[in-house]
């Protein structure tokens, strides 16, 4: 049966990738509803008159009336915390969820989750995808640990002293992905996968201790779950989206042909490694982040995104942005979980964004964090 789409930030690496698998399963998909951020208006305007879904907007008002549609799945791949309300929206409308902006999850916590459904977020996310995927292979009671995999980013093997002086755009140039700015510079600081074991957590209900990462550089094996009796499964295929995003949209059913399988007429090699925590402190931050939970996951991923945008602009060095990410949660007050609201995570973030400013702009005067 054709299922009908909402794609939120359209105009993006997960949106365009989106459209395309739409374009190629005309007899699966249809769009019915698209929305953006607007900083690319003429493919937007494209996009609309392609696939003349019943409602378009741009920002976020036009994304969270959408996500609330009558429709089969919502796939959210807007960028940051603004994709909150959304991804809410969604989840209230009753719809499919399938999640590629995680931010939404990891801000809102236990609150996304308790208003979701079992099997009502579908991850878009390679990793937790795969995770999915490995599931499918035992009970949860036989699940011993997850393993996600990381590329490294561009400047996996350095150390601290050498990560000093590198540039926006040496940041910008991941060695297997193409994506946007922001989870590429993330995926360079190695916050993304930070951010992706507070999402596990979320999306699989295992403790922090028992989500493990591994560096794997040429991101085939995209990530592996491990039983009790010591097996592991794991899922690969070359590095592409379009597998987590058919699956996001199709689930549980595969999409043929989603993308090429690995070929193995050609050598193949695959290596891991443990990942190093002095040069690359943003996972064991994250963990902790997501070990304090209620509003600390939220403050992380803000001060994270303000000080992203500060090293895209000159304004703060890369190895400073995860020290501020740590300065700004080692200010914040983690209040109880059990009353919190929606309420309390945007002020959270609202806080966070300022303390991170605060911090950036001492940074600049010459002042150590
Ligand atoms: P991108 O920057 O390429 O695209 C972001 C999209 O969001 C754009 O269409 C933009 O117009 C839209 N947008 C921005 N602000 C908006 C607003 N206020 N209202 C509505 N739309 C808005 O980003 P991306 O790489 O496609 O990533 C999207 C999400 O998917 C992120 O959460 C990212 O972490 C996640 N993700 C991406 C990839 C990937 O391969 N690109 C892989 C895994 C997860
Ligand atoms: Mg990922």
């Amino acid at each position: 049966m054709r299922r009908d789409v909402v794609v939120l930030g359209s105009t993006g690496s997960i949106g365009t990738q989106a459209l395309d698998l739409v374009r190629a399963n005309p007899d699966r998909f249809r769009v019915v509803g698209l929305t953006a951020g607007g900083s690319n208006e003429e493919l937007f305007e494209r996009q609309v008159a392609e696939f003349a879904p019943a409602f378009n907007g741009l920002g976020e008002d036009a994304s969270t009336e959408a996500a609330g549609m009558a429709c089969d799945v919502v796939l959210n791949g807007i960028t940051g915390a603004v994709g909150l309300r959304p991804t809410l929206a969604a989840l209230d409308a009753g719809n499919t969820l399938a999640l590629a902006n995680k931010e939404s999850l990891i801000m809102g916590g236990p609150l996304v989750t308790a208003r979701a459904r079992p099997g009502q977020i579908v991850p878009v996310d390679s990793e937790h995808s795969a995770v999915a995927q490995c599931l499918r292979g035992g009970t949860p009671e036989e699940v011993r640990r997850l393993v996600l995999t990381a590329s490294g980013g561009p400047f996996r093997g350095r150390s601290r002293e050498e990560l000093a002086e590198v540039t926006v755009e040496q940041a910008l140039q991941h060695p297997t992905w193409s994506m946007g700015p922001v989870i590429t510079i993330n995926s360079a600081t190695l916050v993304n996968k930070g951010l992706e074991v507070i999402e596990a957590h979320l999306l699989f209900d295992l403790p922090f201790d028992r989500i493990e990462v591994v560096v794997h550089p040429t991101s085939v094996v995209h990530s592996m779950v491990e039983f009790t009796d010591g097996s592991t499964l794991l899922q690969a295929s070359p590095p592409t989206m379009m597998i987590p995003i058919a699956l996001g949209l199709a689930w549980p059913d595969r999409v043929p042909d989603a993308a090429p399988g690995v070929d193995w007429t050609k050598p193949e090699t695959w290596e891991f490694f443990p990942l190093d925590d002095d040069a690359f402190p943003a996972v064991s931050l994250a963990r902790r982040a997501g070990e304090r939970g209620a509003t600390a996951p939220a403050v992380y991923n803000a001060a994270n995104e303000v000080s992203v945008e500060a090293f895209m602009t000159g304004r703060l060095r890369f190895i400073d942005i995860v020290p501020t990410v740590s300065h700004v949660l080692a200010n914040h007050d983690v209040p109880l979980e059990e009353h919190l609201t929606i309420e309390d995570i945007l002020a959270a973030d609202t806080w966070a964004r300022e303390e991170a400013r605060l911090a950036i702009d001492a940074a600049t005067n010459g002042e150590t964090l």
